[in-house]
């Protein structure tokens, strides 16, 4: 059986103000029948060791460190605590022009630093509207999972890039549609999420979906009084 995964990505979102909500989701996660799951600023994350939350990257560099002004590596997010990382997101995609073979090789380094990738996939607007969906994730499944992906070191999250912060989620169908085929796609154990404007009023029909096993939450895992509703969800 997949695991079942509450993941939060922070994206550039918090500041030293924000550790009660981490803190608060800490102790909500205690006792749940789930992996919790934040991925805050770089800036945040080795301050958050203590609030009692499993912590992710949002992204790494593919070398383990250099010259690269501004950037995170792998073994830079788990010495400041994490175990998890994000690779893929079609922020980064987008915003830096990340390719399939970018998020194979950040990927590969979140692995050999020991960190649990969650590698993001999702079609947009136009892919979708052209009939193109599977046929896009299929083609970025091949390009960027690394060979040696298995149900430890890696989670998929199906993000559909017109529902990431648009409060458009994707029906239960399409999700069903694409987890099904992820699903025969990656074998029984790998845990697939999904994302895209989930929230505690739409959480719970995506949860019952079979191949879903949790979500990857952007704006609603902020806060705890939206996130930890989530979590219970899931458990
Ligand atoms: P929202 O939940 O804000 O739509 O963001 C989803 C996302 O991009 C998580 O990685």
């Amino acid at each position: 059986m997949p695991r079942k995964i509450a993941a939060g990505n922070w994206k550039m979102n918090g500041l030293s103000d924000a550790m009660p909500e981490a803190i608060a989701i800490g102790a909500a996660s205690e006792g749940l029948d789930c992996a919790t799951v934040i991925c805050p600023p770089a800036t945040l994350l080795a301050r958050m060791g203590d609030a009692g939350v499993t912590l992710g990257g949002q992204y790494c560099h593919p070398a383990g460190s250099g010259a690269h002004t501004g950037d995170v590596s792998a073994p830079m997010l788990a010495d400041a605590g994490a175990t998890w990382c994000i690779t893929g997101h079609s922020e980064r995609r987008a915003d830096h022009r990340e390719t399939d073979a970018d998020v194979r090789a950040q990927t590969e380094a979140a692995w050999d630093a020991g960190l649990t990738a969650i590698l993001c996939i999702g079609e947009t607007l136009e892919e979708r509207e052209a009939g193109a969906t599977l046929d896009r994730l299929m083609a970025q499944l091949d390009g960027s999972v690394p060979e040696g992906a298995n149900a430890e070191n890696t989670v998929i999250a199906y993000e559909p890039v017109w529902a990431i912060g648009t409060g458009k989620t994707a029906t239960p169908d399409q999700v069903a549609e694409v987890h099904n085929a992820l699903r025969e796609r990656l074998g029984p154990d790998m845990a697939l999420l999904y994302g895209g404007s989930v929230k505690a009023a739409n959480a719970a029909e995506l949860f019952a979906l079979a191949n879903v096993n949790g979500a990857l939450v952007g704006g609603a895992s902020l806060k705890a009084d939206d996130f930890v509703p989530i979590m219970r969800a899931l458990s």
